[in-house]
């Protein structure tokens, strides 16, 4: 029945790259074969998936939305990938996503524009904006998606599904085409919050694959998100955002969101992160930073495209010529920005003092938390814009993610729940909790999803 939506509108959507019905059918039928032979497979085993072509997968190419890619087939399947395989979920393709995850609108996809099912001339997100997409046209029931400064839940918000960035550590960043190491975030998006929280206990916990994984218990997503009782629970609103950048709707919504909080016995609380307005210009020098390193595989050598070696060029020819086609202008731009931030002499200047930054917005986290049980604000400031709107003015595409970055730089857990409609368009609530406490963003979300 997927495969039949996907063929039926997904030449309005655009949320595919990739989707192969025969590979499709073949995971399904070893799901069958799997049950018949008396194994016991997990609540989601038979339920289709799309991932975003970020994580590797050993029998679909994998992009990261970039002509570099382009036909590449990974040797190994991603952490992600292989654990909902063994959980019997079945792959209905690849989606598409900004270039190396960077965007919040899918414009800067080497190969096409989504776009969102709610106003097929609007943006869908990004940079995971295929995979939010696919969920909220009906192609897909649940999909996975990486959020580095937002791009779970940026996306969820404006298509009207939720989305999940689960603690830093907590879900395993193995196998998946690194954007920036120390940011990065696999999660899941669902058109409720019960079938994320379901998704993500699918696929997370420990991964010895992954320095940076966290080897320790958690408390169960699945239960908070079925319980959603908020009885006595502290909630912060984040002073800091809110006023003039915020659409009246997102703003009356939101209010309406924490009314309701407070009608199921929540204690809301205002309170103050000074420093979460530094968070954007950090991540802009942090993000890149890591991206300028990280990218420097890509070296014409090792895998997809490779131009210009005719034997008469020199390796270092044949990287510049391959690097300045197959990149896009955005990629491009965040190479020269963290190159240039990295570099001997700026490098105290930039490098250094975003990490400064991101040392006082953990503080402010860390303070809020030692008042409140989880912090609330709008997903975004906006409603989903019109394709094009801001693909010509960088600055205006980056504030998107104002206030969704702070979870980025501190690891903390945060979700996005659809908190109802402002002009006919999907609102997103932000729910954030200290990090490992995963169990709380799902339990608030059940608690107002609407
Ligand atoms: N929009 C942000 C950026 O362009 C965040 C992207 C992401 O979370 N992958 O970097």
């Amino acid at each position: 029945a997927h495969l039949d939506r996907i063929a039926a509108v997904d030449g309005q959507v655009d949320a595919f790259l990739h989707v192969d019905a025969e590979t499709t059918l073949a995971q399904a039928r070893t799901v069958d074969e799997r049950r018949a032979a008396g194994e016991e497979l997990g609540p989601l085993a038979g339920v289709p998936i799309a991932h975003k072509d970020v994580f590797t997968t050993t029998d679909m190419p994998t992009t990261a939305g970039s002509k570099i890619l382009e036909g590449w087939r990974p040797p190994y399947d991603a952490t992600v990938t292989r654990r909902l395989r063994e959980a019997g979920l079945v792959i209905l393709g690849k989606t598409n996503m900004d270039e190396f995850a960077m965007g919040s609108s899918t414009e800067n996809s080497a190969f096409k524009t989504t776009r969102n099912p709610w106003d097929l001339a609007r943006i869908p997100g990004g940079s995971s904006g295929g995979s939010s997409a696919a969920v909220a046209a009906y192609e897909a029931p649940l999909s996975t998606g990486t959020d580095t400064g937002g791009s779970i839940r940026q996306p969820a918000a404006v298509t009207g599904i939720v989305g999940t960035k689960p603690t830093y550590g907590g879900s395993s960043r193995y196998g998946i085409i690194a954007f920036a190491s120390s940011l990065d975030t696999p999660g899941p998006f669902a058109r409720n919050v019960l079938d994320a929280a379901l998704l993500h206990e699918a696929f997370s916990g420990h991964d010895v694959m992954d320095s940076t994984s966290i080897d320790r218990p958690v408390p169960s997503v699945v239960e908070a998100a079925r319980s959603g009782d908020v009885d006595g629970l502290r909630v912060g609103v984040v002073k800091e955002f809110a006023g003039d950048g915020y659409e009246p709707g997102v703003s009356a919504r939101f209010a309406e969101a924490v009314e309701l909080l407070e009608s199921l016995g929540a204690k809301v609380v205002e309170v103050s992160c000074p420093h979460f307005a530094y968070a954007l210009p950090a991540y802009y020098l942090i993000a890149p930073s890591e991206a300028s390193s990280n990218l420097a595989r890509f070296d014409a050598m090792r895998y997809g495209l490779r131009v210009g070696d005719d034997g008469t060029r020199s390796a270092e020819e044949v990287m510049a010529l391959t690097r300045a086609e197959g990149f896009g202008p955005e990629v491009k731009r965040r190479i020269m920005l963290g190159t240039y931030a990295l570099s001997s002499g700026y490098y105290d200047a930039y490098y250094g003092k975003a990490q400064q930054v991101r040392t006082l917005v953990k503080r402010d986290f860390d303070a809020a938390f030692e008042q409140v049980d989880v912090l609330v604000s709008p997903t975004t400031p906006t409603t989903a814009f019109p394709i094009g709107e801001r693909a010509d003015d960088p600055m205006a595409m980056y504030l998107a993610d104002l206030c969704t970055i702070p979870a980025n730089l501190t690891g903390n857990a945060a979700i996005s729940v659809p908190c109802g409609l402002a002009d006919g368009l999907p609102v997103g609530l932000q729910v954030m909790a200290p990090v490992l406490g995963d169990d709380r963003v799902y339990r608030v979300g059940a608690a107002v999803e609407r």
